[in-house]
C-alpha cells in the first residue's frame, strides 16, 4: 500500500474530533485493508510498528529526528531547531521543510507502507558503534522520498506522537464496524476479548475478517504476554463479600509488582510486567525458582514479586526494589542486594490448556498443587477461604500487621478475564488518597535546581484521552543518593521531550507516578476539571503504563465520596 494513502487517513483522523466519525473513517480504511496481505499496516494506525504486546519502541529522540530531517532536506540543524521552537511540533516542521524543498517537483512519491515498516523495524535492533549514523540513514532514506504530508506523519510516528486520536477503543470499534455487526453488543465484547488475550490488533483483525468463530478461538500462548486482570476497590470486608459472594478466597495484598511468569513448551521461561514489558533478563533467579519449584511442562502464572531485606528478611515496599525492573547492568549484584520473593496467586494456562474459563477455586487449587513452596523464593499467596466476616476481618488485620498493603477478596466461581477490571476480585486497603497518574509536561527549576525538570504536570485519562489534573513538585529528593530525585526523574523526562516552550517542556506520556494528595477540588485550570490539593510525588511506577493510570471516572467518584 502507498504510504500516502495512510498519511491522508491520518490527516483526516486528526481533523475529525468526533469519535463516531473517526470510527467510520477507520472502518472504511479497514474494509480496504481486507485485501492487503501485510496486516502489519494496522500497527501503523496507532503509530506503532509492532503488536501492543511487544513493547519495543521506535525510540527516536527529537534530536535524532532533527538530524535525519537535516540530512534528507539539506537544511541545517540550527534552522530546523529554530523552526521547531516556533511551531512546536516537529511533524509540522517536517511538512514545511519538505514542501519548501519539493515546491518545484511534482508531489508524487513511491513510498510504501512496506518500506516504512521495513526501515522502522530495524531501528530498535541497532546497537553499538555507529548506531546513530545508521539510524539517521534509515530514517532519512524514508524522508527523502516522502511528500510533505508523508514526512509530517512519518516524523510524528518516529516520535511516538501521532496525534490522530486512534486509541485502542476506537480501533476495536472500527474492526467491528468493518467486519461484524455494529448493532450487536456481543460483537464488541468478542473483539475486545480477542484483543485482551492476544494484545495484537493484526491478529484480531485477521480473525474478525474470518468471522465470530475465529474470534472465539483466540487462545493464550505461553511466551506471549497477556493483559492482566484487575480488581475493584471496596471499603470494607462486608462490601467485599457483597461484591464477590460467599464463601470467598481472601489473600494478602502484597506491595510489590505484578509478574506474569510464562513457561513455554520448550522449557524457556519468560517473565513480563503488567505493562507487558519483558523482564526475564533482569530477574535470572526467578527463572531458576520457577524451574525448581513449579511442576509442569508449560504454564502462565500470575504473581506478585515482593522485595525483602536479605539480612533481616523483612519485606520492603515496592519503591525500594523498583530499580530492578529497568536495570540492565550489575544484575547479579542487584539480585543479592534486592532479592524478591514470588507470590503466585493465579494460573491462566497449564500443560497445553487455557484455564481462564475455569472457576478461580480450581485454578487456585492447581497453583497450590504444582508449587513446592520455598519461603523467600517462590510460594503460593497466603490465603484463607471463608464465609465468616469476623475471620476475614482478622485475616485483614493480620495482613496489615505483617506490613502488607491489605487483602484481596476473590470470587471462587469467577473465570479469569484478561485486561478487565471486573468484580471477580476486589482489593481492600486502608484508605489512602492516591492516584497513579502520568507526567505530560514539566518545567525547569531555577537557582540550584536549574537544569533539572522540577515541576511536573500530571494527567489522568478518559478512555485514551489524557486530562491534566495538577502540578506536582514535592516529594522528590535533591540528590540521587537520598532516594528518588529530581535529577533521576529529569534524566528520564529529557529523553521524552516532544516540544519546548520557554521553561516548559511537553513530554511523551510514558512516566507513571503515584501521587498522594489531601483532597480533590473542582478547578477550571486543568482539562480534567479537577485539581489535587497538596499533591506529593511518592513513587515512580516503572511497571505501569498509561493504560494503568487513574480514570476520570475514578476521580469523580472519589471527589463525590469526599463531599
Ligand atoms: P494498587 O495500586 O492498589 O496495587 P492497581 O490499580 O494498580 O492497585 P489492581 O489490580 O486494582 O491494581 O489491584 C491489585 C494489584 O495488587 C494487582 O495488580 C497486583 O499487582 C497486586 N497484588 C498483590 N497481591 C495480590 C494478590 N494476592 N492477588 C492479586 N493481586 C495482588
Amino acid at each position: 500500500m502507498k504510504y500516502l494513502e495512510l498519511a491522508k487517513l491520518y490527516s483526516e483522523l486528526e481533523n475529525e474530533p468526533s469519535r463516531l466519525k473517526k470510527t467510520e473513517i477507520l472502518a472504511e480504511f479497514l474494509r480496504k485493508l481486507k485485501q492487503e496481505k501485510n496486516l502489519e499496516i494496522i500497527y501503523l494506525l496507532k503509530g506503532r510498528i509492532f503488536p501492543d504486546y511487544d513493547t519495543r519502541e521506535i525510540g527516536i529522540s527529537t534530536q535524532l529526528a532533527i538530524k535525519a530531517l537535516s540530512k534528507s532536506t539539506g537544511i541545517s540543524d540550527e534552522e530546523i531547531i529554530k523552526l521547531w521552537k516556533k511551531i512546536g511540533d516537529l511533524g509540522e516542521v517536517a511538512f514545511e521543510l519538505v514542501q519548501r524543498k519539493k515546491q518545484s517537483t511534482l508531489l508524487k512519491t513511491n513510498l510504501t507502507t512496506e518500506k516504512v515498516l521495513e526501515n522502522l523495524k530495524k531501528l530498535p535492533e541497532l546497537e553499538g558503534k555507529g548506531t546513530v549514523d545508521r539510524k539517521i540513514s534509515l530514517i532519512s532514506e524514508l524522508l527523502a522520498s516522502a511528500s510533505s504530508l508523508e514526512a509530517k506523519y512519518l516524523t510524528r510516528t518516529l516520535l511516538s506522537d501521532l496525534r490522530t486520536g486512534t486509541a485502542e477503543g476506537v480501533l476495536r470499534d472500527a474492526i467491528v464496524w468493518a467486519c461484524l455487526d455494529k448493532e450487536n453488543k456481543q460483537d464488541f465484547f468478542l473483539v475486545q476479548e480477542a484483543y485482551d488475550t492476544s494484545t495484537d490488533f493484526a491478529e484480531v483483525f485477521e480473525r474478525a475478517v474470518k468471522g465470530k468463530k475465529a474470534l472465539e478461538e483466540s487462545e493464550l500462548e505461553p511466551g506471549k504476554p497477556v493483559k492482566v486482570m484487575l480488581y475493584l476497590k471496596v471499603k470494607d470486608i462486608k462490601e467485599g463479600f457483597e461484591t464477590v459472594g460467599k464463601p470467598a478466597a481472601i489473600e494478602y495484598k502484597y506491595d510489590g509488582f505484578r509478574m506474569m511468569i510464562n513457561k513455554e513448551k520448550s522449557g524457556k521461561i519468560r517473565i513480563f510486567t503488567r505493562r507487558l514489558e519483558e523482564v526475564t533478563k533482569q530477574f535470572p533467579e526467578v527463572s531458576e525458582y520457577v524451574k525448581k519449584y513449579v511442576k509442569g511442562e508449560s504454564f502462565i502464572l500470575d504473581s506478585e514479586a515482593v522485595g525483602f531485606n536479605p539480612k533481616t528478611k523483612k519485606y520492603k515496599p515496592f519503591q525500594e526494589i523498583s530499580q530492578r525492573i529497568k536495570r540492565k547492568y550489575d544484575i547479579k549484584k542487584l539480585e543479592k542486594e534486592l532479592p524478591v520473593e514470588i507470590n503466585v496467586f493465579d494460573i491462566l494456562y497449564y500443560n497445553g490448556k487455557s484455564l481462564i474459563k475455569l472457576p478461580f477455586k480450581e485454578r487456585t487449587e492447581l497453583v497450590r498443587k504444582i508449587i513446592k513452596p520455598e519461603k523467600f523464593k517462590l510460594v503460593p499467596s497466603e490465603q484463607i477461604i471463608t464465609d465468616d466476616e469476623n475471620k476475614a476481618e482478622k485475616f485483614y488485620q493480620e495482613a496489615l500487621k505483617e506490613g502488607e498493603e491489605g487483602v484481596m477478596i476473590k470470587s471462587l466461581n469467577a473465570p479469569y478475564k484478561p485486561g478487565a477490571r471486573v468484580g471477580y476480585g476486589v482489593k481492600l486497603k486502608p484508605s489512602e488518597n492516591e492516584f497513579d497518574l502520568v507526567i505530560v509536561k514539566a518545567e525547569y527549576g531555577t537557582g540550584k535546581r536549574a537544569g533539572w525538570l522540577t515541576s511536573y504536570t500530571v494527567a489522568c485519562r478518559k478512555d485514551s484521552e489524557l486530562l491534566e489534573i495538577g502540578k506536582v513538585s514535592t516529594g522528590l529528593k535533591e540528590k540521587s543518593s537520598q532516594g528518588l530525585s529530581f535529577e533521576e526523574v529529569s534524566k528520564k523526562l529529557k529523553k521524552l521531550v516532544i516540544s519546548e516552550h520557554e521553561r516548559e517542556v511537553q513530554v511523551k506520556p510514558e512516566i507513571v507516578v503515584t501521587v498522594t494528595y489531601q483532597d480533590i477540588q473542582k478547578s477550571p485550570s486543568y482539562s480534567s476539571g479537577f485539581a489535587l490539593r497538596f499533591p506529593r510525588f511518592t513513587a515512580l511506577r516503572e511497571d505501569r503504563s498509561i493504560r494503568d493510570i487513574a480514570t476520570i471516572e475514578e476521580i469523580e467518584r472519589d471527589y463525590k465520596k469526599e463531599k
